[in-house]
């Protein structure tokens, strides 16, 4: 019989670092700027993108010091993944942690890293640098594909 893939086969705490790296699609949509709504807690997306996001790959360009060089930039752990509520309905940590399947254009399901872009599911291409856009401006870039 072949063995479960780890994903369906372990909890999120009892993945290995490599295997937790290796569940994020890559698709960047934890990214971008989000704003809240302070009376009902509703969370909207913005096509916004932090300075330091590769828009055609969807990578973070300075990972390893991420978290120094923008204080905001959550780091998941599998303890906090069920209390970062604004993570989008795609996140594959989201989905394990809710017991859910992960989606055909995930790299680690279809074999091919380009997939979650060639699938529309990444922000490639859809986004402008936080830079180009002023803070007070930022509620013109909701959007509504995350
Ligand atoms: S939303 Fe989730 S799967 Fe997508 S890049 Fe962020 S952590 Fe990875
Ligand atoms: S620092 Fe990197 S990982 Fe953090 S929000 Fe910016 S692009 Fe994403």
């Amino acid at each position: 019989m072949a063995a479960q893939v780890f994903w369906r086969a372990k909890t999120l705490q009892e993945m290995t670092p490599d295997e937790w790296e290796s569940l994020c699609d890559g698709c960047g949509k934890c990214c971008l700027h989000k704003l809240e709504d302070e009376d009902t807690g509703d969370v909207f997306y913005t096509r916004v993108a932090c300075e330091y996001l590769d828009h055609d790959r969807c990578q973070c360009k300075n990972y390893a010091h991420r978290q120094m060089l923008v204080p905001g930039c959550v780091v998941l752990t599998p303890d906090s993944v069920k209390e970062t509520y604004w993570l989008p309905d795609t996140c594959a940590y989201r989905l394990i942690a809710e017991g859910l399947p992960l989606f055909d254009w995930h790299p680690l399901v279809s074999g091919d890293p380009q997939s979650v872009h060639t699938a529309g599911m990444s922000v490639a291409g859809k986004v402008v640098a936080e830079s180009a856009v002023a803070e007070e401006d930022l509620e013109d870039y909701v959007i509504r594909w995350v």
